[in-house]
């Protein structure tokens, strides 16, 4: 079968004092809050890399990117993003497309939504078209809805030409 797919979840606390990067974007939160994390906590680009792991079976981005290493603190997940797709690469695969949603209250991501699209897929060598990025609120339920951090669900498929 020359066909994998994968999905990926993260998750990151929203808190003061950190910048709020989603999608390689740098957006303003109106209460100045970002996500936290040991990288740059983009949570979008988090989900995508673990699909495109899931996808072959090859675990998670905290294998590759252990928050516990001083060399991943503050890391632009993009850079991240690109050695993953390096991998996948490596071993034959060719992404087909990705997916994503991302569950934040504020700020409005549509403005956005372009951007983020266009700079994952140049970091993956793919067309915008080739990656999706949706976003939704959690209707104030729940930890996003209470703005306690964003979350963001992602599934890609590799073919094997
Ligand atoms: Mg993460």
């Amino acid at each position: 079968m020359n066909l994998r797919i994968g999905n990926g979840y993260d998750t990151h606390r929203l808190v003061e004092g950190r910048p709020l990067i989603l999608g390689g974007q740098r957006l303003e939160h109106p209460d100045g809050l970002g996500l936290d994390g040991h990288s740059d906590a983009d949570v979008l680009v988090h989900a995508v890399m673990d699909a495109l792991l899931g996808a072959l079976s090859l675990g998670d981005i905290g294998k590759y990117f252990p928050p516990t290493d001083p060399k991943w603190k503050g890391a632009d997940s993009l850079m991240l993003l690109e050695q993953v797709v390096a991998l996948v690469n490596d071993r034959g695969w060719q992404v087909v497309n990705v997916d994503s949603v991302v569950i934040a209250e504020r700020p409005k991501l549509k403005p956005h939504i372009e951007a983020m699209r266009g700079a994952i897929a140049q970091r993956m060598g793919l067309d915008p078209d080739q990656v999706g990025v949706k976003a939704t609120t959690n209707e104030r339920l729940g930890p996003e809805g209470r703005e306690e951090g964003m979350s963001c669900h992602a599934v890609a498929l590799l073919t094997r030409p």
